[in-house]
């Protein structure tokens, strides 16, 4: 009998508990057995929806617990790094929600804890390079059909955003996607970034919004990112490649086109969590199935902590307006 992967999740709020309905009522071979929350009447309600869930008050009672095989990060965060790194100790495989932490210092305890443990135990949620048009995308790009990629395009456009989405979050919450996918799709580190504001939308209160980011690549690639996060009109997530002999691009995520009265129309999605559902489901099959090994795969604790990098680069440059270099040390030879 195939081996049932019991997993602890730490964090149940939106995400968190998406994902709880995900590992309990869609992906194979695993069950919620525990679950955490600062919120300790969030967790209880989040357990009803995971028949064999106990509530545990603490992160470090879930983690210490022989119930539990493996741990799923979604609290916000600033917590994370007090999660992973008893979870590395405990041997236990981790899928944590980006960020991989809140600053570049502790992606690198955590990535030495890692290191230390001798092999790979993190995936972090960057979920777009399980989406399928990304991955059809990156099929292209390595099937040679269009020559070598130059340059990407990013658009992630929001139609509004709540109210506690503040400051940097532009950069470190929206753009680090997009950050994420220039990295996967043109195969290189970034170079050095420079972000600039717009002229303000006028729905964005204090927010610089929109913003575009330029990334020029080690490998001398470029990747332009446009986050635009009060648009209105939807949920829209653009990308292309433009490489030596063609491009690629994504398409509209609307299945049918509508003609009548001398017009045509389709449907723009206005929900991200609609535009990536089936992402989120590949994302948490394939870490089900690497931790049921004891392992990891996809996303590492290495892109968390590049991402994180170019995130707080990113910041410095929108602030002062100059280009800012990447600096980062030498990749361990686990994350090659
Ligand atoms: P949320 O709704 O605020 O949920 C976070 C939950 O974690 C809250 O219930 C919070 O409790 C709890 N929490 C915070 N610190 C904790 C700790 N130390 N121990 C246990 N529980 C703790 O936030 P969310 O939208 O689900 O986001 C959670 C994480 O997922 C964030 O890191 C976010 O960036 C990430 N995320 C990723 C994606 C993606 O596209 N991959 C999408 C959405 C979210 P309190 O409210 O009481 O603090």
């Amino acid at each position: 009998m195939a081996k049932i992967l019991r997993v602890g999740v730490i964090g149940t709020g939106m995400i968190g508990q998406d994902h709880i309905r995900r590992l309990t009522n869609i992906i194979p071979n695993v069950m919620v057995t525990g679950v955490t929350d600062f919120d300790i009447e969030r967790a209880k309600e989040a357990a009803l929806s995971a028949p064999e869930a106990d509530v545990f008050k603490t992160t470090e009672a879930l983690i210490a617990s022989d119930n539990i095989d493996a741990v799923l990060i979604c609290s916000w965060g600033p917590a994370h790094e007090e999660a992973i790194l008893p979870a590395i100790a405990a041997g236990k495989p981790i899928l944590c929600e980006k960020p991989l932490a809140a600053t570049q210092e502790a992606c690198l305890r955590i990535i030495d804890a890692e290191v230390k443990h001798g092999k790979r135990l993190i995936q972090v949620g960057y979920m777009r390079r399980y989406d399928a048009a990304y991955k059809d995308m990156k099929n292209v790009i390595e099937s040679g059909a269009i020559g070598e990629p130059l340059i990407f395009h990013s658009v992630h456009r929001n139609p509004d955003v709540p109210s506690h989405y503040t400051g940097d979050m532009a950069i470190t919450d929206t753009m680090v996607h997009d950050i994420d996918v220039a990295r996967w799709l043109l195969g290189s580190e970034v170079a050095n970034i420079r972000v600039v504001g717009s002229k303000k939308n006028s729905k964005g209160g204090g927010l610089r919004d929109p913003l575009m980011a330029l990334l020029e690549m080690e490998n001398a690639t470029l990747a332009s990112i446009e986050v635009s996060v009060n648009i209105g009109y939807g949920y829209d997530i653009q990308g292309e490649i433009s490489a030596e002999n063609g491009t690629v691009s994504l398409t509209e995520t609307n299945n049918v086109i509508v003609k009548r009265q001398g017009r045509f129309e389709g449907k723009v999605l206005t929900d991200w969590k609609l535009r990536f559902v089936d992402a989120y489901d590949v994302e948490l099959a394939k870490w089900v199935d690497a931790a049921r090994d004891g392992g990891a795969t996809g996303p590492s604790a290495w892109d968390g902590y590049a991402i994180q990098v170019v995130s707080d680069s990113g910041i410095l440059s929108a602030n002062n307006g100059e280009v800012v270099a990447i600096k980062m040390g030498l990749k361990p030879a686990i994350y090659s």
